[in-house]
């Protein structure tokens, strides 16, 4: 999985490349949110974690609330040293996904890689088009439930292999009589 970090502190970075590290994971780093914003289109990560004080002219929220805007849905976890109640909701009001809190605690990190790693793994899936998001038992809240239930199961690893269906083609939507009235 690549992970962009958005970080100006060299400590912070090190932990969290260390971790990374642990779980074959790539970390980016880019100590300004305007780089971040020039460059992620060339990064791609599957992750982004986000120091909210920055580097230059932007703060974290306002780089998450700026990456919403242009689109990008890749998950972003806020990472902050404000221990301030209602920081959480102001992170998650700017488009961030979750929170976590400085100093960075490592077991919570390391799951948190975890937990993005099947995510992403399931995404690629879909993706490959293993799974036709039209057909009826896949619908996109179907496939938002099973990747929310990877995320979350931490045997998911072991499941997921059962949960989807094998790769190939996608079912032939015009040999359904169901769908015969949708075709052109
Ligand atoms: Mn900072």
């Amino acid at each position: 999985m690549r992970v962009l970090y958005v970080e100006d502190n060299p400590a912070n970075l090190f932990l969290v490349k260390r971790v990374a590290r642990m779980g074959n994971h790539e970390v980016i780093n880019f100590i300004d949110g305007e780089e971040a914003l020039r460059k992620i289109d060339l990064v791609q990560p599957h992750l982004i974690l986000m120091d909210i004080q920055l580097a230059g002219g932007l703060n974290g929220l306002e780089v998450v609330t700026r990456l919403r805007e242009l689109g990008h849905t890749m998950p972003i976890i806020a990472v902050t040293a404000y221990a301030m109640v209602g920081d959480k909701e102001r992170c998650l009001a700017a488009g961030c996904d979750d929170y976590m809190p400085k100093p960075i605690p490592v077991a919570r990190l390391v799951d948190l890689f975890q937990r993005y790693q099947v995510q992403t793994e399931a995404l690629a899936r879909l993706d490959a088009g293993a799974l036709s998001p039209a057909t009826e038992e896949f619908s996109a809240e179907h496939l938002t439930g099973v990747v929310q239930a990877l995320a979350l199961d931490p045997k998911a690893t072991e499941t997921s292999e059962v949960l989807l269906p094998p790769p190939g083609p996608a079912p032939d939507a015009e040999n359904k009589p169901s769908s015969a009235e949708k075709s052109s």
